[in-house]
């Protein structure tokens, strides 16, 4: 089990305020099926090898605006792993359902999602978490999952101003 908790990077055109309300529902689903921060990037300003992975909403060869150009090149440079979505979704034999982060193959085949190969995990205290029934909470441009009791205690703890949490 990893408690690496590099976050993933989503891209995708943000020319407009609808481009951007996408990207930020994609990242959403991204954090969800992955268990694990995800943030979005609305400017070309974030250096792609803190990031685990580069989930691009669309087609790689399509991919239009210079935002995710530019940052989906310097993650090819960069060795990070580019990711498109997947080309049919993939249910886990838990129920979650897969549309962009790659399942874990076992030797038979069988595939799983973080959460059941307990990769997920919350970003507060670093232990598993049930991809379920985790709070996924908007901080700035990241989606951040956390345990219920984790959130309570963040907020009780730290100054709102300083912490906008946002529960989706
Ligand atoms: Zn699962
Ligand atoms: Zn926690």
């Amino acid at each position: 089990m990893s408690h690496t908790l590099r976050p993933a990077l989503c891209v995708a055109p943000v020319d407009t305020a609808a481009d951007v309300k996408a990207l930020r529902a994609f990242a959403h689903q991204v954090a969800y099926e992955t268990g694990r921060p995800t943030v979005f990037a609305t400017h070309t300003d974030h250096d792609v090898r803190d990031y685990s992975t580069v989930y691009v909403l669309g087609d790689i060869t399509t991919l239009r605006g210079v935002v995710p150009c530019v940052l989906m090149g310097e993650a090819l440079v960069a060795g990070v792993d580019v990711f498109e979505p997947l080309d049919e979704a993939v249910t886990c034999p838990c129920g979650i359902v897969l549309h962009y982060t790659r399942p874990y193959a076992d030797e038979r085949g069988e595939v799983f999602c973080a959460e059941c190969t307990g990769e997920s995990a919350c970003a507060w205290c670093g232990e598993w978490n049930d991809t379920e029934d985790l709070a996924i909470a908007e901080h700035g441009n990241a989606w951040i999952p956390l345990h219920d009791g984790c959130l309570d205690g963040i907020r009780r703890a730290t100054s709102t101003e300083i912490v906008p949490l946002v529960t989706a």
